[in-house]
């Protein structure tokens, strides 16, 4: 049994939900499917999601609404007449859009997550709609009853774990349910949504309550690409990673799948795969637990940029006990993240992302590592981007940091700071945001590219 989840580009237009149940129709263990809201049809266009975001701040500033109830009604009515639906599905989605502006605004902190949730749950019951219309028996199903009971505050739900066990009750059902993605029900019956994206964890969530044999999820490029296709010309895509290595690669800019739709599935022991609805045929990036093919030391190069380091120094710092604690002591009073922290014999450097830094804190910090610490020179480092190479089968290759490292040398990229953990899934090195391009690109010819090298 599969369960099926598609995002928002999938579900934009007939067209695309046309294709979108040709894929269902494909493969009958296809039985659980999760639906975002609809999404961009073109560049300009705008998200349901984020029209149903305008609306709320609308309602919540007493200004007019009937433009973002006449859009969204409108946009789902396109939908609705082109796939030829009924029109008490149109009425029922009208009401249920004009009706959150009759949602109490007082006493309400769940207020913003039930404007956003709509899109989903209006589009579900549009799906379940469409495939009984196509001669499929399925089912439009609320959150609530598929047993995704949360707790948190708004926007950032989190599932209770006595949720498995009811999401399991589903798996015995023998129509398609249709399920809309991104949020799940308080215990005193409050909508609560998850972080934006989230489909892709309600996704996650529903495979490991129903112990799916696979957890396919649909978007609109094929796969996961080896590196990113904004930088690299046509890089090709990945066809197996490991749940770590997609950790890794999502921390650096890898956001094809929402971070926290890994867990679910990770612990539940369900492969994912990624794939394309408008090119199905393709086999797309399947995330599974452990590598079949132990031959491909990376499988693929990240980078994000808005770092700041911290560097500082002092002559015989590891004699003095507790000094790293006091550094870290200084961020944490400030409520500052920390992301890595590579050392010298006499110098430390904390590397962290420039939105936690703000002028105040940051002559704060230098004043007390002055103060406290004493410390012999502090200086900040800004515009740093971080690249890294992952695979989990480097710890049984020898030489590739060495043939990273010559990558760099041979176009004359300097590399600031240098870091592996332990696990040795990846290589992070730091450099100045100006190379970014250039390493990431001299880093796929030495990996990927082999004819060009
Ligand atoms: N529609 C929501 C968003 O745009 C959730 C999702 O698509 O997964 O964030």
């Amino acid at each position: 049994m599969k369960v099926i989840k598609f995002g928002g580009s999938s579900l934009a237009s007939a067209e695309q939900i046309n294709k979108v149940l040709d894929i269902i129709k494909q493969d009958n263990s296809r039985r659980i499917v999760i639906v975002s809201a609809p999404g961009k049809r073109h560049d300009n266009d705008t998200k349901v999601t984020d029209a149903l975001i305008e609306y709320y701040n609308s309602y919540i500033t007493d200004q007019s609404l009937i433009e973002h109830q006449n859009w969204l009604i409108k946009r789902y009515e396109d939908i609705i007449s082109e796939l030829k639906l009924s029109q008490s599905l149109l009425n029922d989605i009208s009401e249920s859009i004009r009706g959150l502006s009759e949602l109490p605004k007082e006493n309400n902190p769940y207020l913003f997550d039930h404007f956003l949730a709509s899109g989903e749950n209006n589009n579900a019951k549009l799906i379940a709609s469409f495939l009984q219309k196509n001669g499929l028996k399925a089912k439009y199903l609320h959150p609530k009853d598929a047993g995704i009971i949360v707790k948190g505050s708004s926007c950032n739900a989190q599932l209770l774990s006595s949720s498995y066990s009811k999401i399991n009750k589903i798996k015995n059902e023998t129509t398609i349910q249709v399920i809309p993605g991104f949020f799940g029900v308080t215990e005193d019956d409050n909508i609560c949504t998850f972080s934006r994206g989230g489909s892709d964890i309600t996704g996650s969530i529903v495979a490991a309550g129903i112990h799916a044999d696979l957890y396919e999820n649909f978007t609109d490029v094929d796969g996961i690409f080896v590196a990113h296709p904004g930088i690299v010309k046509k890089p090709q895509s990945i066809e197996e990673l490991s749940y770590k290595e997609m950790r890794e690669l999502a921390y650096a800019g890898f956001s094809v799948l929402h971070d926290e739709a890994l867990i679910p599935a990770y612990r539940g022991k369900i492969p994912i795969v990624i794939k394309n609805t408008n090119n199905p045929k393709h086999p797309g990036t399947k995330i599974i637990l452990e590598h079949q093919n132990k031959n491909l030391p990376v499988v693929g190069i990240a980078s994000d940029d808005k770092f700041i380091s911290i560097n500082l120094s002092k002559y015989l710092m590891n004699r003095e006990v507790g000094f790293g604690r006091k550094v870290l002591q200084i961020l944490e009073d400030l409520n500052i993240r920390w992301e890595h922290m590579p050392t010298g014999i006499d110098d430390m450097s904390i590397v962290i992302r420039e939105r936690e830094l703000t002028p105040i804190k940051e002559r704060e910090i230098i004043n007390r590592l002055n103060r406290e610490l004493e410390v012999d020179e502090v200086d900040i480092i800004r515009n740093l981007s971080i690249i890294m190479i992952v695979g989990e089968n480097m710890k049984s290759h020898v030489g590739v940091t060495s043939k990273a490292t010559k990558a760099f040398s041979d176009k004359n990229i300097n590399i600031a700071m240098i870091s592996q953990g332990a696990s040795e899934v990846s290589v992070l090195f730091i450099i100045n945001k100006s190379e970014e391009k250039k390493a990431i690109q001299a880093l796929y010819d030495t990996f990927f590219n082999i004819k060009k090298h």
